[in-house]
Order: structure tokens, then C-alpha cells, then sequence
């Protein structure tokens, strides 16, 4: 590619909309951060900021349920989000209306974990989880090189969870009573405990069951995807003495049954975000990229 190119990249978020250049290296060279609040409100911010510079395709990370499959009619729309405002609001076709350059357009998570796989932990490997756990649950997959997607893409923070024994709580998730979500986001730590997730970094307990809840679905997601490397991230995440704890219990869950390199070096096997906290904006510049090169092929 040649020199110079200019890339614009949006994390696109139910609280903020974040906004930068970026070049081809990902390096993030400007970037500014929106409120989101109603598309009529937010995206002529979101187009004043890109309009600044040349850019040669935009990329978009987007928080779902969104339709993000590439050959899909309604690629770019957002769907039964519980921010109403945005519901059938198709972001990626605003982008390219508006900016008239390629749009790139995936999942937050799945933008986050690209992130992490070019520039970041996962640089070279193809079959990676990233799960985000902070307002709410959510998982990217890569699997053999590919970022999956499926019928709509996987929503694999409100996968079921056994109940640990002892705990009461009713679980936070709408959908579902006993779901990775419902029991262990950062607002269900919030509502069980009585205090927000940060004022609790001292209380063993909140992070023994919160450790055990991660554990447990980290150990389905090894045995349905068997990821060379699981990445974890979000606002709960800063809470360092929660990686000992759930490799510990990663490596009981899954008891014995699967035994490879990666699994014995469970450090480098399950690892936090590296590119402090900017693996999904950086991620974002990866899917401008990659659409601005599938449209010089074209
Ligand atoms: P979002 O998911 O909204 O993009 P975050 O990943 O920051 O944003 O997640 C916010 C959630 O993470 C909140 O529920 C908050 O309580 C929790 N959180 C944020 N920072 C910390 C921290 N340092 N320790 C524990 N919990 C945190
Ligand atoms: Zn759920």
C-alpha cells in the first residue's frame, strides 16, 4: 500500500461514540470521543469529525445486535438494541452515504479481537476469543482465521451458566434468569454486592465468584471453539487478581481432559487486552483497512 493513506475508525458504543485516525500501521493519530444519544444528535458529530480529513475508507465497530454479514441486504442495521433511538438504524450506510468511501463494519467485540490479533497479544494466531466484561458480556471469535459471524453473530455473553452453589442472586439479564451476562457483568456485581465493582477491589469474595463465573464459561468456550489463546477485557477486567483466580479454575473445570502446550502455559493462554484499552479503536482502523483494500481488488 502505498505511503500516507488515511484511515478513519469509530468504536461505536451504547455510551460514547469513539472517533479517530488512524493510519495504516494502526496507529491512532487523532481521536475524539461523542456521546451517543439519538442518530439525529450524534452522527452529524460523528460526520463533522471524519469530514476533517481525507480518508481513504472508514471502519466501524459496532455494539449489536447489529447485522454485520457482508452480503446481507440490510448490512450496517442495528437491531433489537434496548436503545430504541437506534433500532433499524443502518450506521454503516450512513457512513458510506455521507463520507463516500468503503465501510468496513463489525461487532464491537469482533473489532476489539482484530485489534488484539494485528497489532496486539494474538499478533500471528488463528483461533482467538476476546471477551469484554463490563456493562455487559460480550465474546469475539476468530476462528481459523476468520471472524465469525454465523446466522447474525454469536452472542456468547448470555450463554447459560450453572448456578455456583450459595448464590442467591436473581441475575440481571431481561432474557434470561442464569446467563455469563446476567451473573457476572460489571452491573450484576453492582446489584449483588450493593456497591460498584471498583469499590469492591478488596472484598475476596466478590472476585473468588466472579473468577469462578468467568471460569465456567471460558471452559465451554474452550471446548465448543478449542481458541490457541483467550483475551480478556472491559471494565471489570482492571481487576488484576482476577487472572490468577480464573486460570486456576479454568484449568480445574476442564480437569484433565484436554492437554496441549498452549493449556499447560495457562499465563500466555489466558491473558489480558494489551493495547490498553485501545484494541477496538485500533481494531476499527484494521476493518477500514481491510475494506479499502478488498475494494481496490475489487
Ligand atoms: P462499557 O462496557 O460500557 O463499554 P466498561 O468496559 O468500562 O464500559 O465497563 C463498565 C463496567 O465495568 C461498569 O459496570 C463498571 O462498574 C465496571 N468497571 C469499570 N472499571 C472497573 C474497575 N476498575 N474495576 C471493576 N469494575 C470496573
Ligand atoms: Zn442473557
Amino acid at each position: 500500500m502505498e505511503m500516507d493513506r488515511i484511515f478513519g475508525a469509530l468504536e461505536a458504543g451504547g455510551t460514547k461514540m469513539v472517533c479517530a485516525f488512524g493510519d495504516e500501521n494502526g496507529n491512532i493519530l487523532e481521536q475524539q470521543s461523542i456521546p451517543t444519544t439519538t442518530p439525529g444528535e450524534t452522527m452529524p458529530r460523528v460526520l463533522d469529525f471524519f469530514r476533517k480529513k481525507e480518508i481513504s475508507a472508514i471502519g466501524a465497530g459496532c455494539f449489536g445486535p447489529v447485522d454485520v454479514r457482508k452480503n446481507s441486504p440490510a448490512r450496517g442495521t442495528i437491531l433489537d438494541t434496548p436503545k430504541l433511538a437506534w433500532r433499524g438504524y443502518n450506521i454503516a450506510k450512513t457512513l458510506s452515504d455521507e463520507l463516500r468511501v468503503p465501510v468496513g463494519i463489525d461487532t464491537d467485540v469482533n473489532g476489539s479481537l482484530l485489534g488484539e490479533v494485528t497489532y496486539g497479544t494474538a499478533r500471528g494466531l488463528t483461533d482467538v476469543v476476546y471477551i469484554t466484561i463490563g456493562t455487559g458480556i460480550g465474546a469475539g471469535i476468530m476462528s481459523g482465521g476468520k471472524l465469525i459471524h454465523g446466522m447474525l453473530h454469536p452472542e456468547a455473553g448470555h450463554m447459560r451458566l450453572a448456578r455456583v452453589k450459595g448464590d442467591e442472586y436473581a441475575g440481571k439479564c431481561p432474557y434470561h434468569s442464569e446467563c455469563f451476562e446476567g451473573l457476572a457483568a460489571g452491573p450484576a456485581i453492582e446489584e449483588r454486592w450493593g456497591k460498584p465493582a471498583r469499590e469492591l477491589a478488596g472484598r475476596s469474595e466478590v472476585w473468588e465468584l466472579e473468577a469462578e463465573y468467568i471460569a465456567r464459561a471460558i471452559t465451554t468456550l474452550v471446548m465448543v471453539l478449542s481458541p490457541e489463546r483467550i483475551i480478556l477485557g472491559g471494565g471489570v477486567m482492571h481487576q488484576e487478581q482476577l487472572f490468577p483466580l480464573i486460570r486456576d479454575k479454568v484449568i480445574r473445570e476442564i480437569g484433565g481432559y484436554i492437554r496441549t502446550d498452549r493449556l499447560s502455559d495457562i499465563d500466555s493462554y489466558i491473558v489480558p487486552a494489551s493495547l490498553n484499552d485501545d484494541q477496538g479503536i485500533m481494531g476499527a482502523v484494521k476493518l477500514a483497512i481491510d475494506a479499502y483494500e478488498e475494494s481496490i481488488t475489487d
